[in-house]
């Protein structure tokens, strides 16, 4: 009676359903619950790391200095998260954030965002996905939403053939062979939250544009693959240039209060 407990399972989230404002103050539709959501992305976390080889010691202890630096300045209800950074051996230049705090950063990324700052542009709006609730709008759509409830009603879970389509709704797209951008909206979202972010943490923002600088230097046949699931290049790089006089305001306050992270790039 497999169809009796997912249509108990949609009640329940038809009951929760909320409509939320994001950091920037825009107004979303939220159908899962932040905890059913997060649970997924511990799940799809944990999965990741098996099937993916992890990178060196000194390689995670930098990501994880940058992640710790940002992580500091976010508000205290977004502070308290199960917030965890790894890093991935892999050439494809990638980064992901998942519900409740998860994210991964691809070797090919290092070698892409070239400097401490850079690295923090890429977590910083890896973070801004994750605390805009960007995934929880994502699979809030109808096709991902019965997507969701089948996974999370069945006992296979994330190993099944729908659990693998869900690690593509929640942003693991390549690794599982499906891509689910995230709409332009979202992506200027992350970027406005990464670069305020980044500046009160004490990182340099104007680091957002030389990373983009790179991505496209990179580009040609083969963009990297944060990029070309990043849409619309010119426009990003103008609304990050529309938010750099505010973020540099907040950068100087940040150092000035003595916020001067340094994570030796290994
Ligand atoms: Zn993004």
């Amino acid at each position: 009676m497999r169809w009796i407990r997912t249509l108990a399972v949609t009640a329940l989230v038809l009951t929760l359903a909320a409509c939320e404002t994001s950091p920037t103050g825009r107004q979303q539709l939220t159908l899962m619950s932040d905890a059913q959501l997060n649970e997924m992305g511990r799940e799809a976390f944990e999965k990741y790391q098996q099937d993916l080889p992890s990178a060196g010691q000194a390689q995670q202890r930098y990501a994880q200095c940058i992640a710790d630096a940002l992580v500091a300045v976010l508000p205290e209800r977004e502070r308290n998260k199960d917030w965890q950074i790894r890093v991935f051996e892999s050439e494809q230049a990638n980064a992901f954030a998942l519900p409740g705090g998860y994210m991964g950063v691809n070797t090919g990324m290092l070698d892409i965002a070239k400097t401490q700052d850079q690295l923090a542009a890429v977590v910083g709006h890896e973070i801004g996905h994750v605390i805009a609730n960007h995934a929880n709008e994502r699979v809030s759509t109808h096709t991902s939403t019965q997507l969701a409830l089948s996974v999370l009603g069945s006992a296979a879970g994330m190993q099944g053939q729908g659990g693998q389509q869900l690690m593509g709704a929640l942003g693991l797209g390549a690794q599982y062979g499906i891509l689910l951008p995230f709409s332009r909206r979202h992506e200027s979202e992350a970027d406005t939250i990464g670069v305020r972010l980044m500046a009160d943490a004490g990182f340099d923002p104007r680091a957002s544009l030389a990373l983009w600088e790179n991505m496209s230097a990179q580009g040609g046949a083969r963009p990297p693959e944060w990029m070309s699931t990043h849409p619309s290049h010119g426009q990003r790089m103008q609304g990050l240039q529309a938010e750099m006089g505010s973020a540099m305001a907040r950068y100087e306050q940040a150092r000035q209060a003595g916020r001067t992270p340094n994570c030796p790039r290994p």
